[in-house]
């Protein structure tokens, strides 16, 4: 049985794919803090080789966790003990996950855009055709869109960020950037999407155009480069980066834990094999360390918004402290309005507010850090669903996905704008 286990671990290293056969998607619900204490606890131990897809927050918001086959019987038996109530999300996520791989196949046969008027933006790309629809994209609107390089992932991939502007220098600035975490893939196809919704409305919608005539726009699509590629050909599951941590056989860093923003701070890990490990000191991860100095060297931006999957929800510093940030009135509002925004088009629900009231306390995120630099619109968002598909979102509902996260952008980006400070 052993041997058997070794080379199917030999297997699966050399030949290909993780595969998920067996896993499940469990929702629990915790009736009280102390049930809810108990699912906390399972976060840190990692015996039951658990991978917690939506954390914990309070006990009106069940959690969801994918548990491997051979830890599923342990896992039911420690909550029913518990007398902690659960409900199977996800039965078989191989089932799912081979779907989704069938479908990208069958794309694949279909031959390589020529422009990025007939790029397919209802499916999910690899890395190299997300590049070079970038590529296309400043190829053909080389007025409005350039590429800057910010920097090297870990495993030498170019950082790319598109550049929108109709000219000035150093106009102030509006950031926003998809897929931080890999598995998010909902997130990249957004942006890839929100890059051409840009280039197809300057000129013909108002309030964009009038935005782009004062302000720049940036945009990283994917922010986490070498860990979407090994989502793609490895790892379906992969969030963190991948820089191996020395004295540990668990690589990469959870590059939401990793900005200067309360780092080491509680809703962190300071276990390399956790997904939510810090790294080893702030800044660690050149995919963050890049936006960093990126943010810092140009000094005029205005607006940073990073955005995620899933679970619907609109965010505002801070994640590290329950300290409300000193715009917290403004930037509720401001929240409140993006989110009806949003609403308009399919009836999606979020619910918005500070990190640490609406989802947990996180330390070392992103817009806190944004905030700490004087960004004062600094949001985040968790697109869909609520759990159903989870990180496995269908591809027929990328285009919606993207069409009502623009209403909100538009409604952010807007404020900004009519708002200088
Ligand atoms: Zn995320």
């Amino acid at each position: 049985m052993r041997g058997l286990l070794a080379l199917t671990v030999l297997f699966v290293a050399v030949f290909g794919k993780e595969t998920f056969e067996g896993h499940q998607v469990l929702r629990m619900y915790a009736k009280n803090e102390d049930q809810l204490a108990l699912i906390n606890d399972l976060e840190d131990n990692h015996e039951f080789e658990l991978d917690f897809w939506r954390g914990v927050t309070d006990v009106r918001t069940p959690v969801d966790v994918r548990v491997p086959h051979h830890n599923l019987r342990s896992i039911k038996i420690h909550l029913e003990s518990n007398a902690i109530d659960y409900s199977i999300m996800i039965g078989d996520l191989q089932a799912m996950l081979d779907e989704e791989r069938m479908e990208m196949v069958s794309a694949a046969r279909v031959p390589e855009p020529k422009n990025a008027d007939s790029y397919d933006y209802a499916r999910y790309h690899p890395i190299n055709e997300i590049y070079s629809f970038q590529d296309m994209l400043v190829a053909e609107n080389p007025k409005l869109v350039s590429k800057i390089v910010i920097g090297k992932s870990y495993e030498g991939r170019p950082l790319n960020v598109l550049k929108f502007s109709t000219g000035g220098t150093n106009r102030p600035a509006i950031w926003i950037d998809t897929g931080i975490h890999s598995r998010e893939w909902v997130t990249q196809a957004s942006g890839t999407w929100f890059a051409k919704k840009i280039v197809d409305d300057y000129g013909r919608d108002p309030a964009l155009t009038a935005i782009l005539n004062k302000m720049d726009i940036y945009l990283e699509i994917v922010t986490n480069p070498d860990g979407y590629y090994f989502s793609h050909t490895s790892n379906r599951m992969w969030r963190k980066t991948r820089k191996p941590n020395p004295g540990s056989s668990c690589i990469g860093v959870d590059p939401n834990r990793n900005w200067d923003a309360g780092f080491g701070g509680a809703g962190a890990s300071g276990s390399p094999c956790a997904e939510t490990y810090r790294g080893p000191k702030a800044n660690s991860e050149s995919e963050v360390k890049s936006i960093v100095d990126f943010v810092k060297s140009h000094g005029n931006f205005k607006a940073f918004i990073s955005l995620h999957a899933y679970s619907q929800m609109l965010l505002y510093p801070y994640g590290y402290t329950k300290t409300p940030c000193k715009d917290d009135t403004e930037l509720h509002s401001l929240a409140k309005k993006a989110v009806t925004d949003l609403a308009s088009l399919y009836g999606t629900r979020y619910r918005f507010g500070s990190i640490i009231n609406t989802i947990y306390q996180a330390s070392g995120g992103s817009i806190d850090w944004s905030y700490n630099q004087g960004i004062k619109y600094s949001f985040t968002f968790e697109l869909r669903d609520t759990g159903r598909y989870g990180f496995i979102l269908p591809t027929n509902q990328i285009i919606p996905t993207a069409t009502e996260t623009w209403q909100a952008l538009m409604a952010i980006m807007n404020h900004t704008y009519k708002n200088p400070y």
